[in-house]
């Protein structure tokens, strides 16, 4: 449970470290599509709205290259491209874009209080949460052994420093496709470990994938560790886990990037907001409306069937309308 501070106690042992509250009208966490498209309604509406933009401003699109997909950019646009742009549109309206972590949060009353960075607090009648989904690692020993030295969930951030080397992608989805394909332009040789005898990647990119020549598909392999001396030298993997034909598989890579899907980044509201076994925030259907009245939630945070920059955005615009109509109602 997030225990409250005492603002009142100066003699409190955390008093040093409480800031004066401040208030807002509209307060926004997340700078994704889905917090920029929010910021971008809900400045339009007056709700004079304050963006913190977390630990990953842009959110997610910003490690992704190309994006293909997003209506009103027929030769496509970079992630980082696109985000810059919602970011200025949110800016021109009014938005007040500010960096810091949402730590916590009191959703008790009706007016909500957000702790940033665990110092500042936030008051605001309505909250938008858009913080969005973080990357998934296997859970070994060894992925944090190797942190930062071959280990890697962002193959745009560190593709760079695996030049001319070999290197495995986990994963089957569009995203270990997407990875793939890109660091494949980049490297000498790209392992992409299935842990079934399919992709779930689209169509498209499954055939991407397998008509590029360096890609090699490992099917239905397994990681079990990694080893080198201080730095990744390469995977030992089982083939064919839990079968009469399992085998260990030893290969030699510099870089492991892991491409298994997102965790939403739910934790710091989960004592006042309900989520599914998964950490997804619930909403009330064909709304953003959580169970706590006055805070929304929109984007990857809470949507674990579409996950696109055009869902989370248009969840986004939900969120900032349905905010204008909840403090219409409260207030005329
Ligand atoms: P997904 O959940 O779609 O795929 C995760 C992949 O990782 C699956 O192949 C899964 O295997 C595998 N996996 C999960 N856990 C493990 C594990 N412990 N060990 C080995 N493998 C594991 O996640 P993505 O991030 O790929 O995609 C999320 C969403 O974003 C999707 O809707 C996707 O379409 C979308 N997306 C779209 C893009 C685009 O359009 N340009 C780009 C990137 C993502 P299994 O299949 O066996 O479950």
């Amino acid at each position: 449970m997030f225990k409250a501070l005492n603002l009142n106690d100066t003699n409190s042992p955390n008093a040093k470290q409480v800031a004066e509250a401040e208030k807002v009208k509209c307060l926004i966490i997340g700078s994704g599509p889905a917090g920029f498209t929010a910021a971008i309604y809900a400045a339009r509406a007056n709700l004079s709205p304050v963006m913190f933009e977390g630990l990953q401003p842009g959110g997610q699109l910003t490690t992704t290259t190309e994006v293909e997909n997003f209506p009103g950019y027929p030769k496509g646009i970079t992630g980082p491209e696109l985000m810059e742009d919602l970011k200025a549109q949110a800016v021109r309206f009014g938005t007040d874009v500010r960096w810091g972590i949402a730590t916590k949060v009191d959703f008790s009353g009706p007016i909500h209080k957000v702790w940033i960075d665990d110092q500042k607090i936030i008051e605001s009648e309505v909250v938008i949460i858009a913080t969005g989904a973080t990357a998934k690692y296997l859970g070994l020993d060894d992925e944090k052994k190797y942190a930062g030295s071959g280990v890697s969930a962002c193959a745009t951030c560190d593709g760079f420093f695996y030049r001319g080397k070999d290197i495995a992608v986990v994963g089957g989805g569009d995203t270990a496709a997407e990875e793939a394909i890109y660091l494949a332009g980049l490297v000498n040789k790209v392992y992409l470990i299935v842990r079934r005898n399919e992709l779930r990647a689209s169509k498209v990119m499954q055939d991407r994938v397998l008509h590029t020549k360096n890609i090699e598909v490992l099917w239905e392999h397994q990681t079990k560790g990694l080893f080198g001396d201080g730095v990744v030298e390469g995977a030992v993997l089982w083939k064919k886990k839990g079968t009469p034909e399992e085998e260990e598989v030893r290969i030699q890579i510099d870089g492991f990037f892991l491409a298994i899907g997102h965790q939403p980044n739910s934790d710091f509201v989960k004592a006042y907001l309900d989520t599914d076994e998964v950490g997804y925030i619930r909403t009330i259907p064909g709304s953003s409306k959580t169970k706590v009245p006055g805070v929304f939630a929109c984007g990857d945070v809470q949507d674990s069937i579409y996950r696109q920059a055009v869902t989370a955005a248009g969840s986004g615009c939900m969120a900032a309308i349905d905010a204008e109509r909840y403090l219409s109602e409260r207030h005329g």
